[in-house]
């Protein structure tokens, strides 16, 4: 695979979206694209979209734009890269055997971390105004921004998305983050894939910030900013049930994802461990156990020691094979 290369495809218009979805992107975009559009104020917005090919959401978000700016201009230049093609004909949140692409944002051997590179260097290059990459995701979630820095203009960025934030450098490598270290940027994460009311908002952030003149250099609305106290994984080998007297090794709420963005109370139950063993682990950004700081064993039940508030929890077992149950946030500041 090493004489494997991703071109970039630059454009100076986008092509007709209407009536394409997301999987059909290859007949207008066949690799990679990079597409600029020319508006009045020139420092650009960039937004990326199908990073990960199955989260539709950027690009329905940049239908709505083009029906948008057939009767409006562009109040800003935007500059537009569209991600995973390859994934997104499949369906796939990436490509099988190759690597995800938002990941690939920081020195790395594959030709996708040589595609990012080329792609950070050319929006470096554009000096813009703002870099918002948009993204769906598994688990009923409220709307939330990924942010890397505390800076006055990124949390306004951020507010105009959503009140609910995760200051977070991980997992590394992904491209929000590559782009804050030039401009303010964030990850969107805009809930399920094909929810009109999600796309609406996605488009609704791009539009606003278009909009947006310079940086008044506070948040629009308050926010509930949260860092991350660790990631939640299960025992491979662990059978996980989500209903009350089911049988296996750990059991949770079949409601655990209700539980994202909602504080939950030092003292309260978390799982219950149907067996011994210690199924449940929690790790740091650098892999550190933190488990015995998160949780204590009283009888079959795991209690959180400390007040927390979850997020991305999900009962989907493939997905949390693939990645883990969920985090563990607590407020910032
Ligand atoms: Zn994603």
């Amino acid at each position: 695979m090493a004489d494997l290369e991703f071109p970039i495809e630059r454009y100076a218009a986008l092509p007709d979206l209407s009536g394409l979805a997301a999987r059909d992107v290859r007949t207008v975009f066949p690799e990679s694209a990079l597409i600029a559009l020319e508006g009045r104020q020139k420092q650009p917005l960039f937004v990326s979209a199908l990073i990960h090919g199955n989260e539709t959401v950027g690009w329905e978000a940049l239908k709505r734009l083009q029906a948008w700016m057939a009767d409006h201009p562009l109040p800003r230049s935007l500059l537009i890269f569209i991600g995973n093609v390859r994934a997104a004909e499949r369906q796939l949140r990436m490509v099988p055997g190759r690597p995800d692409y938002n990941r690939i944002w920081r020195a790395g051997e594959t030709p996708e971390h040589e595609l990012a590179a080329r792609v950070t260097e050319i929006v470096r290059a554009a000096q813009p105004f703002a870099a918002i990459d948009l993204h769906n995701n598994t688990g009923a979630n409220p709307h939330y921004a990924l942010v890397h820095h505390e800076r006055p203009e990124d949390l306004q960025l951020t507010s105009l998305f959503s009140p609910n934030a995760m200051m977070t450098h991980n997992p590394p490598g992904t491209c929000s983050e590559a782009m804050s270290a030039f401009c303010p940027a964030i990850t969107a994460e805009c809930g399920h894939s094909g929810v009109a009311a999600n796309e609406d908002a996605a488009f609704n952030l791009v539009r606003d910030v278009l909009h947006l003149d310079h940086w008044r250099g506070a948040p629009d609305l308050p926010l509930d900013l949260y860092t991350v106290t660790g990631r939640i994984l299960i025992d491979p080998d662990a059978r996980m049930v989500f209903e009350h007297g089911a049988e296996g090794d750990v059991e949770f709420p079949a409601s655990l994802e209700k539980w994202n963005f909602f504080d939950r109370p030092a003292g309260s139950t978390f799982a219950r461990i149907l067996n011994c063993g210690n199924p449940v682990r929690v790790t740091t950004e650098t892999g550190e156990d933190v488990t015995d700081l998160c949780f204590v064993r009283e009888g079959d039940r795991l209690i959180l020691k400390r007040d927390f508030t979850p997020a991305m929890l999900t009962t989907n077992e493939a997905a949390i094979r693939d990645d883990c149950l969920g985090y563990l946030m607590e407020k910032a500041g």
